[in-house]
This record gives C-alpha cells, structure tokens and sequence, in this order.
C-alpha cells in the first residue's frame, strides 16, 4: 500500500480543480472511484493492511468515495450551467414575450361611464359616506320609523341608529342641506343590503341622480333619462316608463328597456315580457324638500337610482351577479 486514503482523497481533490472539461472530470471520476479505480482498488486491499487498522480505513476509504462521487458531479452541473449561460444565444426569430396589462373592472368601466355621460349634460358628482345614520338613509327620505317601506330593504344595522346605507338617495339630503338650488348632482357609491342570489350580492354599486331648478317638470325628467340610456346602450333603444312607488318621489316610475336578449320578442331574462327594468325615478317628494327647508313652492326636481351590476349585466349579457366579485381573471380579462 503506497498511499494513505487521505493522501489518495487530497490528491483527487487537486486534480479536480484543474478539470475545466466534462470530459476530464468523467475521466478523473474513472481514475479514483471507478470499478478499477484507486479508491476502489484500495478497498479491495484492505485485507492486506494490519489487522488492527482495517475497519477504520475501510470506513474511511467508503466516506473518501462517497465524497469524491458528490464533488465531481457537482463540478459537472456547475459546468454545465456557465455553459450553458455563455453560449446561449439570443434566437431574434422568436416571438416577443407578451406582458399582460391590466384592465379595468367592469364595474368601475360602466361607473365612469355613467359619471361621464351625466357630467356632460351638467351634473356635478358628489361623494358620501357607506357608513349612514337612520335620519340620512330614511327618516329624511319619508321613509319614517314605522313605514312599510323599511321591510322593502333588509338592512345592515351598525347599532340602532347607524346603517350600512341601502341605497345612494341619502346623498339627496346631504346635497341639499349644503347647496341651494339649482343642484344638479349624480352620486355613484357603494350600497349594502342582507340579500344573495343570482341577481343579488349584499355589496353593490348604484348611482343616484337629483336635479332641482325652478320649473323643472317630468318632462325634464324624461329627456334626461332618455339621452342617458341612448347614450349608455344604443340610440336605438326603446324606452317606456312604468308608474311605480318610492317614499321620496311623487309621482314615481321605473324606467324599462327594451330587452337587450330577444329584443322584445320575450325571453327567460325579461321573463317573457320583452322588457328589462334599469332604472327608479320620479319627482321629489315635497316633504323631502321640507326636510331641506327647500321652498316647495319655487322649486321642483327629479331624482333617479340605477344599479350599476345591473346595467353591467344588460351591456355584456352577464347572467350572475356574482361573477363580479369573485376575482376569476378569465372573467375579468374580457373587459
Ligand atoms: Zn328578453
């Protein structure tokens, strides 16, 4: 036996830092710990070593083998990597990588169309917050204490006399304790209600509208509304509107379109009967007025509300309310 294992591990370990080849390093693998390999032929003597030092240069010897098979295919793969680094080449034949841009939510897309449609026909956008007191959300909007009309909205009470406002229309109040007329306003925001289903989420978007001048009559109202949904759909849209009931408004409509699906033709969407309703309106209230210390006598207003999913859902012929809000980006990457 002419080397010691250490010797034979040293001298391995030298080598192998010169190595700047696969192939030299697959040879110097060969040279020590092939089948006849120095490390592996010193094993196959170490019968002939005292009887006294062979099991721990055994031990040893199968360590040093061990260890030299990590190093060299560690110096391999390390070779293997600059290599591949420095002759890689840029292929200019290839197509470009595409970075995804973001788009905006189609929530927020038909918000600031509306805010834009109405803000060139002279409204104002005014802002308030979702966190509202009973006075702004109904005692102001005749809707008192015990009117019926509170069980139309399932709503979020905070404590007794704090809401989570079910609609934008305390906006309405908050506006005119602060101007007087002529007030020309839309306020878009959020709006919550205990409600969940196909067409219903408990957080919601709506935008609110008042217009008050002297001798503003239904009429203005209709011409408003009119150029709105011309402008947000198509001019060719038809409208009618349909007497209904608000607390706030007198007298009230709901403003129904032509149904976007079938056209009038009747379809499950309109429920068969051609029509799809988007819009509340009607002409305030004289005791809304009087909660303002507006002069109902000099001056007269419309108000209207719209539900922004809702008009969301009629432009893109979405069917689930919900698809809005759970983030899916193959939804979201349409718009
Ligand atoms: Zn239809």
């Amino acid at each position: 036996m002419e080397k010691t294992i250490e010797q034979i591990y040293v001298d391995a370990l030298k080598q192998l830092k010169t190595a700047s080849d696969p192939e030299s390093i697959k040879s110097l693998s060969i040279h020590y710990i092939g089948r006849k390999g120095i490390v592996t032929q010193f094993l196959r003597n170490i019968s002939k070593l005292p009887q006294k030092e062979r099991p721990q240069a055994g031990k040893r010897a199968n360590e040093v083998k061990k260890l030299l098979d990590q190093k060299f295919k560690e110096a391999l793969r390390e070779l293997k990597t600059t290599t591949s680094e420095t002759t890689d080449q840029i292929d200019v034949s290839l197509p470009g990588r595409i970075v995804l841009q973001g788009t905006l939510h189609p929530i927020t897309q038909i918000t600031r169309q509306v805010c834009d449609i109405f803000t060139r026909l002279g409204f104002d956008i005014a802002e308030g917050p979702e966190v509202e007191t009973d006075y702004y959300n109904f005692e102001a909007l005749n809707i008192p204490k015990n009117h019926p009309a509170r069980d139309m909205q399932d709503t979020f009470y905070v404590s007794e006399n704090i809401v989570l406002r079910t609609q934008t229309s305390p906006m309405q109040i908050r506006v005119m304790e602060k101007h007087t007329p002529p007030v020309r306003i839309i306020a878009p925001g959020k709006v919550y209600r205990c409600d969940s289903d196909l067409t219903h989420t408990p957080m919601f978007h709506q935008v609110e509208g008042l217009l008050v001048d002297e001798n503003i009559s239904f009429g203005n109202l209709k011409g408003i509304l009119t150029t709105f949904v011309h402008r947000i759909f198509d001019d060719q849209t038809s409208l009618r509107f349909r007497p209904s009931f608000f607390p706030f408004t007198e007298p009230s409509a709901e403003v129904d379109i032509l149904c976007v699906m079938c056209r009038g033709r009747g379809c499950r969407v309109c429920s068969q009967t051609g029509w799809l309703e988007v819009l509340g309106a009607g002409m305030v209230h004289p005791k809304v007025f009087e909660n303002v210390c507006y002069d109902t006598t000099r001056y007269t207003g419309f108000a209207f509300g719209m539900g922004i999913e809702r008009i969301a859902m009629l432009k893109y012929g979405i069917d689930d309310i919900r698809k809005y809000f759970e983030n899916d980006l193959r939804f979201l990457r349409q718009f």
